[in-house]
């Protein structure tokens, strides 16, 4: 959640963009540049918050504080006016992408004959994938938990090969555009079923595993049809602005503990954090709700939502940063046994803590709900990689890196967890 997008003005560059690629549907990003702007003051930062009023830009973190970077991406159009107000306001800044598309291309979906983990699939494909292996194996049970706004199934997998074992939740793809958020669900997955790693097949068999790889079907294939920086689901919101009907609703800020807490523009209905007028608006947010309130308490020990990007696990609360949850310690050292077994294998670091003091007040998420509302004991959001490299636009030649450090990480945050008594 700390390096997410923010798609200011984002029609207008559509436009623009559709007007060079005539006949594409999706929107293409040829000759947009990213830019790294170092802020060190509060009055530079004031002036980055406005900086759309005087150019078309994406800002592709939150604006947090001074002293850090943030990505921009500006089309060619308006480079050199970026130039120039950065020069003006004394910015310091790099160019570190020339091309954006470039670096699309590379991250786009190729190959979807079938499932693999070495390049992104479509929605299709994925779960054309989950049937064939429900059908194959009778220890998966598999449905569907409900319709997304535009009437897409949200599939969910239940593995179980015993009874009396108590589950894992694994949730993918809330957010649109961070396919690596369902490309790692679908590797664990497939590594609980395939995988002829005797570590692997133990967590399969002595704990149950609940899985909705996919929790925005709509926002999902919007990123691959039409924008593939879209953000939320694709609900019609009820606003508008001077480029027409605003969508969608960030459904990871719609859920119902502490809703309603500070954020940057979470509520502005056309930007991508809009968290909706009230909490649990969103069909999607409703099935995932029903469903894992539909299993008995105590059942599901630990929730897990993937994300991207940034290499972080956040852990319960994100309404505060004063106030830490009764296990808060027990949970870190959780997190802790998944930061030091994923670094282990490409040295990849994750940066463990409460979502509030590491990135920023906000509520609404998932794992704040399970833990607060569900008593779910360890919950947590993992933000994978990368650290802003490459950013929502991870190459799909680091998919199975991957899975492979996610898998490392699970391997030993369920141990843990197991240690520290989690599943009793
Ligand atoms: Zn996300």
């Amino acid at each position: 959640m700390k390096l997410v997008i923010l798609l200011i003005a984002l029609v207008p560059l559509v436009m623009v963009a559709a007007k060079s690629a005539p006949g594409r549907m999706a929107a293409r990003y040829d000759n947009f540049a990213v830019y790294k702007v170092d802020v060190d003051t509060d009055e530079k930062m004031d002036e980055l918050k406005k900086i759309h009023e005087r150019v078309t830009v994406h800002i592709l973190n939150e604006l947090m504080g001074p002293g850090r970077s943030y990505y921009l991406i500006v089309g060619p159009l308006f480079r050199r006016a970026l130039d120039r107000i950065l020069n003006f306001l004394e910015i310091v800044y790099d160019v570190v992408v020339e091309d954006l598309q470039k670096l699309l291309d590379d991250s786009s979906v190729n190959n979807d004959d079938q499932m693999e983990w070495e390049s992104y699939h479509s929605l299709e494909t994925i779960y054309d994938w989950i049937d064939k292996e429900c059908a194959a194996h009778d220890y998966l049970e598999c449905g569907v938990i409900g319709k997304s706004y535009e009437g897409r199934d949200i599939k969910s997998i239940k593995l179980s090969k015993r009874t009396g074992n108590k589950a894992i939740f694994l949730e993918g793809n809330i957010h649109a555009m961070e396919w690596i958020s369902s490309a790692t669900v679908t590797f664990l997955l497939n590594q609980l079923i395939n995988s002829e790693d005797p570590e692997m097949q133990r967590l399969s068999e002595e704990y149950d595993w609940i899985v909705v790889p996919m929790v925005n079907p709509d926002g999902f294939v919007y990123t691959h049809d039409v924008e593939r920086l879209w953000r939320k689901n694709r609900r019609p919101n009820g606003y508008s602005n001077s480029t027409g009907d605003c969508y969608g609703i960030d459904m990871n800020r719609n859920f119902d503990y502490h809703w309603g807490g500070a954020g940057w523009n979470i509520d502005e209905p056309c930007d991508h954090w809009f968290g909706g007028d009230q909490p649990n608006t969103e069909v999607e947010i409703l099935s995932l709700q029903n469903f894992v309130s539909s299993f008995e308490d105590g059942y599901i020990r630990s929730y897990m939502a993937f994300h991207a990007y940034g290499q972080y696990v956040l852990l319960p609360y994100g309404h505060s940063n004063t106030e830490f949850p009764p296990n808060y310690e027990q949970m870190k050292r959780i997190a802790a046994a998944f930061s030091d077994a994923a670094a282990d294998v490409y040295g990849s670091s994750f940066t463990y803590g409460a979502s509030g003091l590491l990135n920023y007040v906000v509520s609404g998420a998932a794992k704040d709900w399970a833990y607060g509302v569900k008593n779910i004991p360890f919950t947590c959001t993992v933000e994978l990689r990368d650290k802003g490299t490459y950013g929502f636009f991870l190459p799909s030649n680091q998919i199975t890196e991957v899975g492979t450090e996610v898998t490392a990480g699970l391997k030993a945050l369920v141990n843990q967890a197991a240690a520290e008594g989690i599943f009793n």
